[in-house]
């Protein structure tokens, strides 16, 4: 049994803004309108730092999707609809103004997702919270520019026949999106930004963890002007909205971030009306620093926050850190140091850089892998406890002497717990690196541009960064290979799996 350090975490109230906000039970958005369950259950939502109890959320379930999947079905179908009959320029307007808002309430939100998810609020207020709004009007931008082509075709069985072939681009339809508890605002506006800019009606799942910020996020896009069912936001389980609204035969497409395990109930879901699945799941990236790196110092600070960002809680966690045996110690014994001096606490404290885990079930898992490494014969360098008696909090920890069919080597631990081993040449550790269910993203540390290149074409990932990591733009494309994912967020690539391309083809 991993053993519990002490941790001292002072007790801080939220702010009164966002107390009164959590005072009342929290209700679903469907259609406009904001409503209790139909079935008038709730659920309780905890403050990661201390177990308390901190809001009450709807509880929605089929009854709920149902009537969510109606109201989105409903404008979708009314070509007379204001959201169908909205010009691109205004329908981009709409959208940068969603950005305005999430900006003029950055704040507030920060605070709502640090007691929320637990991260702390200047991480939250530096990060998720400006990356939301660029989401938003980035994808702003989009609205007036999803072209067509025009086609020059040459049929060979009507010889002599003129035609005008061109494409549109169109919108899915009917969107189910369900989210994860990471980065709760910043995958919603990952999910809702692309959707609306081409023009979809939407059905959001949040996180029974974290539904706070995409609820406050619902109020935004209704204060910015979003039309009644465009976007509905049903909070719940993941057994039964989440699932209700997969199989939903009157939901066009499902796009999914979380484990690679629901992934896979989620395509076996959406097989009975065969709509369309975008996946964004979990990872275990290769870290891969050489000797030849230029600065040691912030390679290893580069090391430390690739697996500690978040607390570790990243589907892309830097989470196999891959060291060329000659500077091996050295990046260990740095790591190391990066991981026991980061201020831990609870995520309102001014001073904390990383807080508690999202809820007791991810303190039992990181735990348990804690466990089972050193079970199976592998040395935690540092951490490898839970911190305190209360809330989730567990030590930053560097685990060596692994083997490659441990657990913590190949199973995602989602947690500030990073594996490292050394490594003898480029193909061994490209081919190591590529050893995985999953390929979601890599990193790659070296001052030599041709190995960079030559190296980052080999791994199998959607992104590879070089000498940075954790790098994210609206502008560039995130996803999965293998079972990390299908499809990608962010980027033009998005707008691809948010539109139908219809082919026209007329006789002249
Ligand atoms: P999860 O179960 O995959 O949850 C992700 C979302 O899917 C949540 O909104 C969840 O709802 C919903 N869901 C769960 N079961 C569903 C079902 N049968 N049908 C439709 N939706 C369903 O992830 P988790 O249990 O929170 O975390 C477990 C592990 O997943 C983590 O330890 C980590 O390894 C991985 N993970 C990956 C990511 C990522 O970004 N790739 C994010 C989070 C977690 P409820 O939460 O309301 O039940
Ligand atoms: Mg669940």
């Amino acid at each position: 049994m991993v053993a519990t350090a002490p941790l001292d975490i002072p007790a801080i109230q939220p702010s009164s803004r966002v107390q009164e906000y959590l005072q009342s039970p929290r209700q679903a958005l469907i259609n406009g309108q904001w409503q209790a369950a139909a079935s008038g259950k709730t659920f309780a939502v905890y403050n990661p730092a201390s177990g308390a109890e901190i809001a009450q959320v709807a509880e929605c379930d089929a009854e709920d999707i149902n009537q969510a999947v109606a109201a989105a079905r409903k404008v979708f179908d009314d070509p007379n609809h204001a959201w169908n009959t909205m010009t691109p320029s205004d329908r981009g307007r709409l959208i940068w103004k969603i950005g305005d808002l999430i900006l003029e309430h950055a704040d507030e939100l920060a605070e709502l997702e640090s007691i929320d998810n637990g991260k702390p609020k200047a991480v939250a207020a530096a990060a998720d919270v400006p990356l939301s709004a660029d989401l938003f009007h980035y994808m702003a931008g989009w609205c007036t520019k999803l072209e067509g082509n025009t086609i020059p075709i040459s049929v060979p069985y009507a010889p002599g026949a003129k035609f005008h072939a061109y494409t549109t681009r169109e919108p899915v339809g009917v969107v189910g999106q369900i989210i994860p508890w990471n980065f709760p605002l910043l995958m919603a506006a990952w999910k809702l930004g692309p959707a609306l800019a081409t023009g979809n009606c939407v059905i959001l799942k949040p996180a029974e963890q974290t539904p706070l910020t995409a609820l406050r996020l619902g109020e935004i896009m209704v204060e910015a002007g979003v039309p009644d069912g465009v976007v509905n936001i049903v909070p719940g389980m993941g057994e039964t909205a989440g699932a209700s609204l997969a199989a939903h035969d009157d939901v066009d497409k499902i796009a999914f971030t979380g484990s690679t395990e629901v992934g896979k109930m989620i395509v076996n879901a959406a097989a009975g009306n065969l709509k369309k699945v975008t996946l964004e799941l979990g990872g275990k990236s290769p870290n891969i620093i050489f000797k030849d790196t230029a600065d040691l110092e912030a390679t290893i600070a580069g090391a430390a926050s690739a697996i500690f960002f978040n607390h570790g809680q990243c589907c892309c966690a830097g989470s196999r850190l891959y060291v060329e045996k000659d500077i091996f110690e050295e990046v260990v014994k740095g790591v190391t140091a990066a991981a026991a001096a980061i201020k831990m606490g609870p995520g309102l404290a001014p001073d904390t850089e990383m807080g508690p885990l999202v809820s007791d079930e991810q303190l039992a898992r990181v735990t348990g892998y804690m466990n089972a490494g050193v079970e199976a014969g592998a040395n935690c360098v540092t951490g490898g406890t839970r911190l305190g008696d209360q809330g989730y909090f567990v030590a930053p920890t560097v685990i060596t002497d692994t083997r490659d069919d441990m657990s913590i080597v190949r199973e995602e631990i989602f947690g500030p717990v990073v594996v490292a081993d050394p490594f003898d040449d480029i193909e061994e550790i490209i081919d190591r690196s590529n050893d995985s269910a999953y390929g979601l993203a890599a990193g790659i540390w070296t001052r030599d541009l041709s190995k960079a290149h030559r190296t980052a074409a080999r791994l199998r990932a959607g992104t590879v960064w070089v000498n940075t990591y954790n790098i994210f733009d609206a502008a560039l494309p995130f996803g999965g290979y293998k079972q990390s994912g299908w499809g990608r967020e962010m980027g033009h690539e998005v707008l691809e799996l948010y539109t139908e391309t219809k082919a026209v083809c007329m006789g002249l």
